[in-house]
């Protein structure tokens, strides 16, 4: 019987390569009638990037996402405060790549279509639930579009791969509360820019009162002045937020520009920036306390529908393709299914929340929020006189350890 994967997002789509690499059949069933390049841009990270490298999708990735060079870190004055080498660049065997969402589940679309076949990914069966039988499990559909009951389907598990308004995590934790806010409302959107710093940086800089700004290109030579495709998210700690979770979500700049109205630097004129975008959504940051259990029998959950967490630490997408390695190994070790989605969830439900938990209180940008408070939120003369770079290190390094990119853990082969 095949594995039924519900959603074709980042994380189904990695397991149905992650199975098919395996010998193990599988479906995919997504609810979009289509699947369009929505989003803007996401990171992924080494220990990711090794996986989706097993997969052989390096070189279709690097043709279309932006091989990242360095992290960089500025305070609201445009002050350099802290940069690092990534990827590659940082000596990992494997690179960053900052890439649109789109780009990304494009690849791993045209990679599973032609590996597993065309007819293994069904458009427009959204999942309503899951149950499991004597000897297999059965997923319950409508018509994404028209909401008419389609067949129900049986399969040797269910993985409810659905995302963040997650079907099957609902029928699961039916008395689970609302997303937790976490005081920030996010402005995402994408602009056509010349290169700036390295050319492929991933710039933080500002904290969250009154604003922050997260930077970096995703797609290389857009047009012949080779321009590139730069993602841009502002982060505003505010009461005022739409608690609905929709990536589609248009904003407003005149919501949230204000913070940033004086931030022409030398690397950057960051509101001309934004005025020149192509698309801005909004997103409030919400995510989700980690669960006690994903595995009911032969039912799971895997990516965000499993464990959603805010965008603090480009670790969304990553840790959903981390679920799907793990998931498709103990499909392949072990005979009786429902003892391979106990293993799996014994082995990721403590990695993944102790992430979300890190990304509430420690994320990588804490660097940022450390020197607010030394310099009291003023422009400082030399950065060794309010923390030794040596700190700042170590902060950016416990990040890693708490994610599993930290050099050590990647080339003890855990990652
Ligand atoms: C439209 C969209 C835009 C996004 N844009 C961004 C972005 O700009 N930046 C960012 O950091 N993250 C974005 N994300 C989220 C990001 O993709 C995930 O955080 C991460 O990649 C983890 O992937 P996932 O597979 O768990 O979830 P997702 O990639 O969200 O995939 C979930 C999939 O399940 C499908 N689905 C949902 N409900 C059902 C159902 N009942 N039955 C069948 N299929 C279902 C969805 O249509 C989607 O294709 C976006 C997600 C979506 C769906």
């Amino acid at each position: 019987m095949d594995v039924l994967v519900v959603g074709a997002g980042i994380g189904g789509l990695t397991l149905g390569l992650m199975l098919h690499r395996r010998g193990i059949p599988c479906r995919i069933y997504e609810a979009a009638p289509a699947i369009r390049p929505l989003g803007v841009g996401i990171n992924i990270l080494p220990h990711a990037a090794k996986a989706l490298g097993e997969l052989e999708l390096e070189a279709d990735l690097a043709r279309v996402a932006v091989l990242t060079r360095e992290a960089a870190f500025f305070n609201r004055f445009g002050q350099l405060i802290y940069r690092e080498p990534v990827g590659r660049y940082a000596g990992y065997e494997w690179p960053q790549y900052s890439i649109h969402r789109g780009d990304l589940q494009a690849v791993l679309l045209a990679a599973f279509r032609d590996r597993a076949g065309a007819d293994r990914l069904q458009l427009g069966w959204k999942c309503v639930r899951a149950e499991n039988g004597a000897d297999g499990a059965t997923a319950h559909f409508v018509h994404g579009a028209t909401g008419e009951a389609l067949a129900p389907q049986r399969g040797r598990v269910v993985v409810g791969c659905d995302g963040v308004n997650s079907a099957l995590r609902k029928q699961f934790h039916p008395d689970e509360g609302e997303p937790r806010y976490s005081g920030v409302n996010m402005w995402r959107g994408v602009t056509r820019w010349p290169p700036m710093l390295s050319g492929a940086t991933m710039v933080r800089a500002g904290w969250l009162n009154p604003g922050k700004m997260v930077i970096y290109p995703i797609r290389e030579r857009i047009d012949a002045d080779g321009r590139q495709l730069v993602n841009w998210l502002a982060e505003i700690e505010t009461p005022h937020y739409l608690p609905k979770r929709d990536w589609a979500r248009p904003g407003r700049i005149d919501d949230f520009l204000a913070p940033y109205r004086d931030w022409h630097f030398d690397w950057c004129d960051v509101p001309a920036l934004i005025r020149a975008a192509d698309a801005i959504y909004e997103y409030p940051m919400v995510d989700q306390d980690p669960l006690e259990r994903w595995t009911f029998g032969r039912l799971t959950l895997l990516g965000d529908a499993a464990h959603p967490m805010v965008p603090r630490g480009s670790n969304g997408a990553g840790q959903a393709i981390l679920d799907a390695r793990v998931l498709a190994d103990e499909l392949g070790a072990r005979r009786d299914p429902a003892e391979a989605l106990r293993a799996y969830e014994a082995a990721r439900l403590p990695a993944t929340s102790k992430v979300v938990l890190t990304n509430r209180t420690m994320p990588p940008d804490a660097i940022l929020r450390e020197v607010k408070l030394r310099s009291g939120d003023r422009p400082f003369d030399r950065i060794e006189d309010l923390i030794s770079l040596e700190a700042l290190r170590a902060m950016s390094e416990g990040y890693k350890k708490v994610a599993g990119y930290d050099q050590a853990t990647l080339a003890g082969g855990e990652g």
